[in-house]
């Protein structure tokens, strides 16, 4: 909540007097390694995700094809800035029409740099907002350099009217722990200028000139939210251990690189379960090079905690670039690992990303909708080709990178003997679907919602079941459904032996508090390892 400010961020309008095409170049020439320097000493003032993105935009000046297409401009009469300009917005265009998400937001970047260098050969100092008092920065779009160069005590908040949640400056937001909401629409420029407002990140929303109670209001969650934050922060640090000494693995469930930022902050210990099929749901499947990418800035984010990525689950109900079967929608068709053993260059694409990625690092692998030894078995015979298409092209990667199964069908759960009996590493159980294809109810029915409440005691049979089985094979198993966010099942898949739990990272430390209380000698009423 404060006042807002609008950044701005405009070089085209600058009159500018231009000289011989060899002096333009030299001039160009001299701004580039000013602009390197520039960025040499922001990437030594930061780290993670801001020191790469840095790094990104100063490659970006090396690029052969960018600069000869600046020198093409110069040498037909163009001034300097005006040719970097105008490459740079052919190059950010490109960018921005390529479908792969990640890449396409990498346009910004280039726009970013473009003004750096521009700036320097305007003259112009670098254009530092000096704000008096913390603010909510407002813009068409936010550029990473003006995180970058404004204090960050002096920003409350970040509005964008354009931008993406996958763009740079909003995956810094998140890192640098900024509330921030995009697309709120380009009328939001018009009306904002000195006003102040209120800006809800939790619902993305911004409330202008708010009155009185809705001040009090936000003041009100303001303390709330600060008093949860201190509780969270000093528990976060705390290691899970039970009063009995047993020590517990607390991950989260993550849909995307900013997720796994998130949760990394928040106290995860891991990323039990990467949705990789969030990746696609804007309607089409990236490239090797771009799912490549896109694990990579995953296993950044992660910060050296282990990463667990379920291969697309993908069903007739996603409009998939052709992958979604409409002719037969039923989300017991094809779905999960059963489409992608039906298109194995899905699959193959997808494991060959993740294989590359495993060398960045800890990056695991489990397979979705197993219904059967026979996919299991199949699935795993892909992974080695995948292997061994990489090993013949020198390519490297994890050779042993832990392979896991999913445990979501009852099938599974009753042939897990089978399943977990070959080169199977890990067992992670999904009670959404377990419940789902145990109880004949369709997850997505809210009058349903009975039935996923707790622990249903068919599906405790089949989790009972399957973790007798991982143990005779020494494997760990962890759960990752819905209900592990629920203390009193959380509770209970500890007290039945579970080591490790995956959850939505907003509850890692309501969780944490409830089993740091747990005494397992005392209470132990089930079986436990
Ligand atoms: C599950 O099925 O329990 C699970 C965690 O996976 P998802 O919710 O992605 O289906
Ligand atoms: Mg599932």
């Amino acid at each position: 909540m404060g006042p807002v400010y609008r950044l701005r961020h405009g070089t085209a309008s600058l009159v500018r007097v231009v000289g011989q095409p060899v002096r333009e170049q030299a001039l160009f020439d001299a701004a580039v390694i000013l602009a390197k320097d520039e960025l040499n000493v922001l990437e030594e003032r930061t780290s993670g995700p801001q020191k790469d993105i840095l790094m990104f935009q100063r490659l970006m000046l090396d690029d052969a094809g960018l600069q000869a297409q600046v020198a093409q401009r110069i040498a037909q009469g163009t001034g300097a800035a005006e040719a970097m300009e105008l490459t740079a917005r052919d190059y950010a265009a490109l960018l921005e029409n390529l479908e792969d998400e990640y890449m396409s937001q990498r346009s910004v970047d280039v726009l970013d740099v473009c003004r750096r260098v521009v700036n320097i050969l305007d003259g112009e100092p670098r254009v530092r907002p000096e704000l008096d008092v913390p603010s909510i920065l407002v813009g068409e779009r936010v550029f990473p350099s003006d995180l970058i160069s404004i204090d960050r005590d002096k920003i409350l908040g970040l509005a964008t009217s354009a931008g993406s949640i996958q763009s740079h400056a909003a995956i810094m937001a998140r890192t640098m722990g900024i509330p921030a909401v995009v697309q709120l629409g380009p009328q939001l420029l018009e009306t904002m200028e000195g006003q102040s407002a209120i800006l809800d990140a939790y619902n993305g929303d911004i409330l202008l000139n708010p009155d009185t109670d809705a001040v009090r209001h936000a003041q009100r969650r303001i303390v709330t939210e600060g008093m949860l934050k201190k509780r969270m922060a000093f528990l976060r640090d705390e290691p899970c251990i039970t009063k009995d000494g047993t020590a517990i693995t607390l991950m989260a469930n993550c849909s995307g690189p900013e997720d796994v930022g998130a949760a990394v902050q928040a106290g995860a210990e891991g990323i039990g379960l990467l949705r990789s099929e969030f990746m696609i749901l804007n309607g089409h499947v990236p490239s090797e090079e771009g799912q490549y990418y896109y694990y990579k800035n995953c296993l950044e984010q992660a910060r050296g905690k282990p990463l667990t990525v379920c291969t697309f689950d993908l069903g007739p109900d996603q409009k998939v670039d052709g992958i979604a079967d409409t002719s037969s929608y039923s989300p017991l068709g094809m779905r999960g690992i059963r489409l992608q053993l039906a298109r194995p260059e899905l699959f193959l694409t997808q494991m060959r990303a993740l294989l590359r990625a495993s060398a960045e690092g800890d990056l695991r692998v489990m397979f979705p909708m197993i219904t059967s030894p026979e996919d299991w078995r199949k699935a795993l015979d892909l992974v080695e080709v995948a292997k061994d298409q990489l090993r013949q092209e020198g390519s490297p990667f994890r050779e042993d990178i832990p392979i896991g199964v999913v445990i979501e069908t009852p099938s599974a759960a009753l042939l897990a003997g089978e399943i977990l009996s070959d080169r199977c590493d890990f067992v992670c159980i999904g009670t959404n679907d377990l419940t789902q294809y145990t109880y004949v109810a369709d997850r997505l029915e809210g009058r349903l919602s009975s039935y996923f409440t707790g622990l249903p005691p068919a599906v405790e049979q089949l989790i009972d079941m399957v973790m007798a089985q991982a143990w005779s094979f020494d494997l760990p198993v962890y759960a990752c459904g819905v209900n592990t966010s629920d203390p009193d099942t959380a509770e209970l898949y500890v007290r039945k032996g579970m080591r490790g739990l995956s959850m939505e990272y907003r509850s890692l430390m309501q969780i944490k508090a409830r089993l740091l209380e747990l005494d397992l000698e005392k209470q132990s009423v089930f079986a436990s390892r």
